[in-house]
């Protein structure tokens, strides 16, 4: 009997997964029927996008697991119909992505790149940015992403520092962990990047007290989640010079609203939840291992821990 497969996403999603995920399966060994509309009742996986119709879990009596399109899972582990394991996303792309945008980013305030860009009045300054070695950039987050994004900015000879909950061993990284290492990992920091999780231990890592132990006019970068910031906070400190600029991919509202200060403050870059997207052929892959360690009774990769929200 083939494995029933639910793909529950946005129907736009459907077009570009269809193909690639069925390859997958196929490639996996997998004998599935995959669709967007099955029968509740013989549904055993779901590939699920948590921007889409299905909200209740209940209604899956066959439910074996579900398995995220997304990295970022704060909307759908609270869940409470949910009661199967529940796995994210990991995908080689979603990294590389990540990596080269985070990077860009970086550089991008290291060099100072903007001030010669837009320079109206023709100024010539010959002031060259410091080397990399003399810049201290910390990451708050050394999960799947932030750990590749700790290791290349090491590789350009940064003064990397990150932050996680369990302590970590990165090259080149000065790792700190737990509450009480977060003002040793942002003090004195010129760039910071966000990759945390959006939990409820994670709100507002970045408020007042945080934002104050930052070197004065550091750049913020926020790939992670909107929440991971008061907004309030950052934009007081973008008025008062504390902030020079942040580099802001992820709202608590999304898309961002027009009337939102963000959007007009001169020292905030705004970007669309851009900084990077799950591959269609790579996540296709993801899932259909997944799918095959769950016929196998194999565990599954990639599992959210409910309890701690990510
Ligand atoms: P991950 O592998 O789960 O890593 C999360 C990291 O945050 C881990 O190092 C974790 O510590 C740390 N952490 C969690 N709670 C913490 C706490 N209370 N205190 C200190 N550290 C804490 O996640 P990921 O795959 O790297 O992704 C990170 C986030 O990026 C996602 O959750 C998502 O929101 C965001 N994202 C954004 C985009 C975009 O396009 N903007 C794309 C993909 C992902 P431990 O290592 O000790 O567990």
């Amino acid at each position: 009997m083939a494995v029933q497969v639910l793909f529950a996403a946005k129907p736009a999603r459907w077009v570009e997964y269809e193909a690639p995920l069925r390859r997958a399966l196929k490639e996996a060994g997998i004998e599935a029927t995959i669709a967007c509309d099955l029968p509740a009742q013989t549904v055993e996986y779901i590939v699920y996008a948590p921007n889409s119709d299905v909200q209740d879990f209940s209604v899956f009596p066959k439910l074996k697991a579900v398995l995220n399109l997304w990295a970022g899972v704060e909307t759908v582990a609270p869940n409470p119909t949910l009661n199967v394991p529940l796995a994210r996303m990991v995908d080689h792309g979603l990294t590389q992505g990540m990596k080269e945008w985070v990077s860009g980013h970086v550089l991008r305030h290291h060099l100072g790149i903007d001030a010669h860009i837009i320079n109206p009045d023709h100024l010539w300054q010959a002031i060259a940015p410091p080397l990399a070695q003399d810049r201290a950039v910390t990451i708050l987050g050394l999960g799947e992403l932030g750990a590749v994004c700790a290791q290349t900015l090491a590789t350009f000879g940064f003064q990397v520092s990150g932050w996680s909950r369990s302590q970590k061993s990165i090259k080149g990284v000065t790792c700190y962990s737990r509450k009480d290492g977060l003002k040793a990992a942002l003090s004195g920091a010129e760039i910071v990047v966000l990759l945390l999780p959006d939990t409820p231990a994670t709100e507002n890592a970045l408020d007042a007290e945080s934002l104050s132990w930052l070197a004065k006019g550091a750049a913020i970068i926020n790939p992670g989640r909107g929440p991971l910031i008061d907004d309030e906070a950052l934009l007081d400190a973008l008025d008062s010079g504390q902030i020079g600029h942040a580099t802001l991919d992820v709202f608590r509202v999304e898309p961002l609203p027009q009337d939102h200060p963000f959007w007009a403050h001169p020292n905030v870059t705004v970007t669309p939840h851009i900084a990077s997207e799950t591959r269609t052929w790579t996540a296709s892959q993801c899932v259909a291992e997944n799918i095959r360690r769950g016929e196998a009774g194999a565990p599954l990769l990639h599992l959210v821990d409910r309890s701690a929200g990510y």
